[in-house]
């Protein structure tokens, strides 16, 4: 049970992820178009030969042998997913069909890198595994929310009618080295706007809430999640229920950079969820996981990265 494909795995978090198991002893398959992610986050691994790269789009058939697959191929940030829309939701969706029919196929174990968008603005805070959501299926973040929601679908259907063993993470927002400067997350935007002396780009008032998570520890919560005993699907919510406003999170790193760079209010984008917090009891029980990393710890880490990569 060691060949395993990480779809998205030249991205952020697939980058960590694929890191993680070459470490662990794993072979690596890693697939991935190159849209958001880049070679250069995977370059240290390819000099391992547990390590293979692959340029392939998903959303075309791929015929591989492998024992687990992790599904995370889809851009995660609003401008990237919002600028090819189809595209998103045919990566989300036909991709998703098509891993599952190699899954099918080579009765692999497949995991997908679902998100807390499915649970859209919501109404029920924090939010738990049991909630429906409250999704706007024509705004412009539905070929996401929906891609997404479509897919966790895909899964269950998969799961039922042809027995797959499937494993589903909803994903909260997750930061930390490697996210690319230019990928218009709020985090990565903060810090590098700070670090170059730029406005801090505020959308709205800033009293719209996120939780932030840090790399290591969701990564240790995919792996602990594939490795649950067949017949346990999720969907589970990974990530850090440390809430904070969106004001908050700019002072803090304001704070932790000694920036003298002012904040600049910016119109709200449509649909932006007003506030966002995983309730992480099922992930507790069923994972014994838990996010260790301090907000303030994790963003030094974060900071130190894009102090380095900004002077490349
Ligand atoms: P990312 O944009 O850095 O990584 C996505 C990767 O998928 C990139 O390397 C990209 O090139 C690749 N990709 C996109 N379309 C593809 C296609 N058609 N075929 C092959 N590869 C393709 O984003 P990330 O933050 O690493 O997110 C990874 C996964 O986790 C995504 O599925 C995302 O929806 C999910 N997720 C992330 C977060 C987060 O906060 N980081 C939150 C919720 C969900
Ligand atoms: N598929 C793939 N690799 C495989 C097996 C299937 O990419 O190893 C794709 C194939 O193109 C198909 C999709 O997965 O369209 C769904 O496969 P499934 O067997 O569920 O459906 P079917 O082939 O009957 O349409
Ligand atoms: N945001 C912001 N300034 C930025 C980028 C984002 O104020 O430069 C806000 C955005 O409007 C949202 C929050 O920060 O309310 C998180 O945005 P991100 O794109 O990181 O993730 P998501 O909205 O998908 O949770």
């Amino acid at each position: 049970m060691n060949k395993i494909l990480v779809t998205g795995g030249a991205g952020f978090l697939g980058s960590h992820l694929c890191e993680r198991l070459v470490m662990e002893g794993r072979d690596v398959l890693c697939v991935d178009n190159y849209f958001t992610g880049t070679k250069h986050n995977v370059v240290q691994l390819l000099r391992s030969p547990r390590f293979e790269l692959m340029r392939h789009d998903i959303t075309f058939p791929l015929y591989v042998e492998v024992d687990q697959i992790y599904n995370l191929a889809c851009p995660a940030s609003p401008i990237h997913y919002q600028f090819d829309p189809v595209q998103t939701t045919k990566v989300s969706v036909h991709g998703a069909i098509n891993m599952l029919g190699l899954a099918k196929r080579v009765k692999a174990r497949i995991l997908q890198a679902s998100t807390s968008e499915v649970y859209g603005d919501p109404e029920v805070h924090p939010q738990t595994e049991s909630y429906w959501g409250r999704v706007n299926p024509l705004g412009p973040r539905a070929c996401y929310d929906e891609g997404k929601r479509c897919a966790e679908t895909l899964f269950f259907d998969y799961y039922r009618q042809h027995q797959l063993d499937i494993k589903v993470v909803r994903i909260f927002n997750t930061y930390g080295p490697r996210m690319h400067p230019n990928d218009g997350r709020v985090v990565s935007n903060f810090i590098v706007q700070a670090l170059r002396g730029e406005n801090i780009t505020i959308y709205g008032k800033g009293n719209q809430t996120r939780s932030f998570c840090y790399v290591d520890d969701l990564i240790d919560g995919l792996v602990r999640m594939m490795d649950t005993q067949r017949g346990f699907t999720g969907p589970v919510n990974l990530g850090n229920p440390g809430e904070l406003s969106i004001l908050e999170l700019a002072e803090q790193v304001l704070r932790l950079t000694r920036s003298k760079s002012r904040i600049r209010f910016k119109p709200l984008p449509k649909d932006d969820p007003r506030q966002r917090c995983p309730d992480i009891t099922l992930a507790g029980k069923q994972l014994k996981w838990r996010p260790k990393m301090a907000l303030d710890d994790g963003l030094k880490e974060t900071i130190r990265y894009f102090r380095r990569a900004l002077r490349r």
